[in-house]
C-alpha cells in the first residue's frame, strides 16, 4: 500500500489559514482498492485545508474523468466528474474516537498526518450514478447500436427458453428499457 501513502497530508507544522494542496487520481490508485466500482479514470483534485486553533476545515475539488459501463450496451466510456466536498476535522485527546460522522472526522491529538486516501476513494465511487448510460448528459457518445441489435436478438432467441443464468437477467433487463 506504499502507493497510497502520498495522498497524506502533513498538517502538524502548519500556520492557521488556507493551504493549498494538490493531488492526482488515477488507475493506480483505483487498483489499491478491491472493491472499487470505478477501475480507471484521471482526475484532478485540489484541496484547500484551513488550520484553525483547534480544528481544520478541508475542502476538496475533484475535476476529471472515470470510465464506466454502460448498462445498456455494455460499451466502457469516460464520464465527467465534478465533486465538491467538505469535512471538517476535530482533534480529541481520548483514544477512544467514537464520533466520527460523514462530515466531521475526529482525529487523535497523537496523529500527525491526514490520510486522504478513504475519503477519495468515497467520494469518487459515490459519483458513480445508479442507472449508468453512455447517452447521459454531457456525454457526446450514445450507446452502440450495433451492440444493442446484437443483444436484443440474443434476448429474443433467449425468451423461449428457461436459462438460469444471471447474464440473462441482464439482457432481459436491456430489453425491457
Ligand atoms: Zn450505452
Amino acid at each position: 500500500l506504499k502507493f497510497l501513502q502520498r495522498y497524506r497530508i502533513p498538517y502538524t507544522g502548519l500556520k492557521n489559514g488556507h493551504h493549498k494542496f494538490d493531488f492526482e487520481v488515477d488507475n493506480r490508485f483505483f487498483d489499491e482498492f478491491d472493491y472499487s466500482i470505478v477501475k480507471e479514470g484521471k482526475l484532478a483534485v485540489s484541496v484547500d485545508l484551513e488550520r484553525q486553533e483547534n480544528m481544520m476545515i478541508v475542502n476538496f475539488d475533484i475535476n476529471g474523468y472515470i470510465f464506466l459501463n454502460c448498462d445498456l450496451c455494455l460499451s466502457d466510456f469516460p464520464f465527467d466528474v465534478h465533486i465538491q466536498e467538505r469535512i471538517i476535522i476535530k482533534f480529541q485527546e481520548d483514544k477512544e474516537i467514537n464520533n466520527t460522522t460523514e462530515e466531521i472526522l475526529v482525529l487523535s491529538k497523537n496523529e500527525h498526518q491526514l490520510d486522504i486516501a478513504p475519503l477519495l476513494y468515497e467520494y469518487i465511487n459515490l459519483a458513480v450514478p445508479f442507472h449508468i448510460r453512455c447517452t447521459s448528459p454531457g456525454n457526446m457518445e450514445n450507446c452502440d447500436p450495433d451492440m444493442i441489435f446484437r443483444l436484443q436478438s440474443l434476448v429474443n432467441n433467449a425468451d423461449n427458453k428457461v436459462v438460469d443464468d444471471p447474464r440473462w437477467d441482464i439482457l432481459k433487463k436491456i430489453k425491457n428499457n
